[in-house]
């Protein structure tokens, strides 16, 4: 099987995706790149059901490889992104709760908590176009630009992209974290914002943050 050890981390973190609660029934897709291949979820599948062969391998032209199921609706979203990011090995796409309430505020987030910087600084907003489109892929490449690992796409959802499916989906349940904690302080009053030096502060910080050396 093809991308095989891909496919089945895509199949583990599309049943996480549902039992986090990052989407509900068939919504949201993962893909992952290696090389000139990538693998994607299929469209419109219940995950429970999911096996790493039902996970499709195309190209990125989007032309099939192996893998018989239709690939998502949202293919060109992911083949756009890679295109452009050549840091970028994998992509987690989520309607988790929080987010996707700013998304239909047509909200991104400040940096009104340190953990902001740790996603590419404020989450920026992909305007809205119909799922599925060009026009979506564009919009969401767009708002991350070169060096955002988030985004919020407007009436619709969120983005997480990183260099493995396990960093994008950390990244997609961290955005969910402050999008929660952002609605639920908004709710009180309005969230002051780090200063620019702030954020500087925190980006020299996170460079000493965690492990130096994987737990062996
Ligand atoms: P797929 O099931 O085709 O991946 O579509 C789900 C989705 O979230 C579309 O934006
Ligand atoms: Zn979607």
């Amino acid at each position: 099987m093809l991308l095989g050890n891909l496919r089945k981390d895509i199949c583990q973190y599309s049943q996480k995706m549902l039992i986090d609660k990052l989407v509900v029934g068939p919504f949201g897709n993962i893909s992952a790149r290696e090389g000139d291949m990538i693998t994607i979820t299929p469209s419109g599948m219940d995950y429970e059901d999911l096996e790493p062969e039902d996970i499709v391998v195309l190209d990125l032209g989007g032309r099939s490889i192996e893998g018989d199921l239709k690939p998502s609706s949202e293919l060109a979203m992911h083949t756009y992104i890679y295109e452009a990011r050549p840091d970028i090995q994998a992509i987690v796409h989520t309607h988790s709760t929080y987010a996707t309430a700013l998304a239909c505020l047509g909200r991104g987030i400040p940096v009104f908590h340190y953990v902001v910087v740790l996603l590419g600084g404020a989450i920026p907003l992909a305007r809205y176009a119909t799922y599925g489109t060009k026009a979506l892929a564009e919009n969401v490449l767009n708002a991350l630009g070169k060096t955002h690992k988030v985004a919020i796409l407007e009436n619709h959802g969120a983005i997480a992209v990183d260099k493995t499916v396990k960093e994008a989906y950390q990244s997609a349940v961290v955005l969910e974290h402050v999008a929660e904690i952002y609605l639920k302080a908004q709710a009180i009053g309005e969230p002051t914002i780090l200063s620019p030096h702030q954020i500087e502060e925190v980006k020299r910080q996170f460079k000493s943050y965690g492990q130096a050396k994987p737990k062996s």
